[in-house]
């Protein structure tokens, strides 16, 4: 009929017997229950919004996809939907942030020095040499991230580790969530889904990373304009070849937008670590902040050259991110020393944040603590041993846990160089997790991390927040859960 012309086009199969009106949509949380058609429809509508909006990282299937932006690229990996999590925890995590921030700047400021590998040694040696020459760093700028578990028996946000180098994703991380799909999907499937976009909460991570930066920029050259030298730079060191380019790309993008007095290229750049020294030396140009996304693995220290770079710029008075006692602060093995027993109180004075920070750390032992290695020995599945290393895929779990102790009991030397730490068995729940444009069902289980940055220039504390988050989730059956390294894909949160 004539009035058929002004109903709305449907596209799809049309029921035309279809009398079901918006009260008999059900809400489709359930991952087993989710009709196919919408997951499909989603997970395209996902996969088209990573690529216009640069969710991506380097597909190592291409040869140079590590080395020049725009080759090679893929989606990042990513879970379609929001991981639940408790609102109550989600707060109790925000609020250790700043405390943690505060320990890692009191933790820099000690001296001890304890038996490691040989790589953390190197990094001690240096340490050392700024000990020796008493260097001091008036301007300390820490751009860390924490991430935690949640404790599927006990209900209790337990801490994984607290990075002080190099913490990854603060840009992608942040594009899931906050332009994410996670909202924009929401947004459109929401009501389907049975799901609001509120309660996605906010993610401003690489924003509020820039803005520590460009403020740590800014404290350096207040001096330097003081007796009217030139603006130095900002320095960030990254890898020869780096897959997770983008993420930093994002960062640094932001930079030049919103801080227009770094947009010139000769007042900002970025450089491979093993040409640091050599630009450092380069036309005299002054380093206001030396930002590290390189540095925290022995493989970025191919030669004596990127040792010495190191010690240059620990030596210099360039902010460094992190310095060489805030890389040294996050190391494994301090997170096992601050577990210790009245430890934390020789750092902190205010009695409700040690037992806030007691409450989130599961069991750390050292490997000379024999009853325990011996627990582990019988039961491996409840440990997990951590070398001291960083970027996943380092630790070692179930019956390797077994063979490595009974290997180590032979030779002490190595002994310093790992940990044990409780194995935390998270709530598994069924996602769908999307990696190389294919959906999988799985259960699964999520680490939160949240982004802290501390600024001080002597005794002003000028910065210390909570800056946003990243969620990254993996099948349960898989023990690591790096996104770069393959194992994990980025989340969002749904505060329930
Ligand atoms: P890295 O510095 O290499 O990221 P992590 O301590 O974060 O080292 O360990 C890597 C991954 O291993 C974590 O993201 C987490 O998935 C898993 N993991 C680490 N510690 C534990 C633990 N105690 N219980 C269960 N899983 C753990
Ligand atoms: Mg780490
Ligand atoms: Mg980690």
């Amino acid at each position: 009929s004539f009035t058929s012309s002004f109903l709305p086009l449907k596209c799809g199969k049309v029921d035309i017997n279809d009398t079901q009106d918006e009260t008999s949509l059900k809400p489709i949380m359930g991952v087993e229950n989710m009709n196919p058609e919408l997951l499909q429809k989603m997970v395209y509508d996902s996969l088209v919004w990573c690529s216009l909006h640069g969710l991506v990282v380097g597909d190592k299937n291409v040869k140079k996809s590590g080395i020049v932006p725009g080759v090679g690229m893929v989606h990042a990996p990513f879970a379609l939907l929001p991981t639940s999590f408790p609102q109550s925890h989600w707060q109790q995590a925000c609020e250790l942030t700043s405390i943690f921030n505060e320990l890692v700047d009191r933790v820099s400021l000690d001296g001890k020095t304890k038996k490691v590998d040989d790589f953390t040694r190197r990094l001690l040696d240096i340490h050392s040499k700024m000990l020796e020459i008493n260097k001091k760093e008036v301007i300390r700028l820490g751009l860390h991230r924490s991430d935690y578990m949640l404790d599927d028996q006990t209900k209790d946000l337990l801490q994984i580790e607290l990075n002080t180098i190099s913490s990854s994703f603060p840009g992608l991380g942040c594009l899931n969530s906050i332009w994410s799909f996670s909202r924009n999907l929401l947004n459109h499937y929401g009501k389907e889904l049975g799901l609001h976009p509120g309660r996605v909460p906010e993610n401003a991570a690489a924003a509020q990373y820039a803005k520590a930066l460009a403020q740590a920029w800014k404290e350096y050259n207040n001096y330097r304009l003081a007796l009217c030298l030139n603006r130095a730079v900002i320095l960030i060191v990254v890898q020869t070849e780096e897959r997770n380019m983008y993420d930093q790309h994002w960062l640094s993008s932001i930079l030049k937008e919103r801080y227009p007095f770094l947009h010139s290229t000769d007042n900002w750049f970025l450089v491979l670590f093993s040409s640091c020294t050599v630009h450092t030396c380069r036309g005299g140009q002054a380093v206001a902040v030396v930002y590290f996304r390189a540095g925290y693995a022995p493989a970025d220290y191919p030669s004596e050259s990127e040792w010495r770079a190191r010690l240059l710029m620990e030596c210099s008075s360039a902010v460094k991110c992190p310095s060489i006692s805030y890389h040294l602060a996050g190391t494994k093995k301090v997170q096992q020393e601050l577990a210790k027993p009245s430890v934390l109180e020789r750092f902190l004075e205010n009695k409700d944040d040690i037992v806030k920070l007691q409450k989130c750390f599961a069991g750390l032992w050292s490997l000379d603590d024999s009853k325990v290695v011996k627990d582990a020995i019988e039961r491996p599945q409840l440990f997990v041993l951590k070398p001291q290393r960083e970027g996943g895929g380092n630790n070692i779990y179930d019956n390797n846990v077994r063979e490595a102790l009974l290997k180590l009991q032979d030779g002490s030397e190595e002994q310093a160089a790992y940990i044990l730490m409780q194995r935390i068995f998270p709530i598994t729940s069924p996602m769908f997790l999307v990696r190389d444009g294919i959906c999988h069902q799985d259960q699964a289980i999520s680490e939160l991390g949240i982004y802290g940055a501390y600024l001080r220039n002597k005794e002003k504390v000028i910065f210390n927040d909570q800056c946003g988050y990243l969620v990254r989730t993996k099948v349960s059956s898989s023990n690591e859960g790096g996104v770069a390294a393959g194992y994990g894909v980025l989340d969002s949160i749904y505060l329930s």
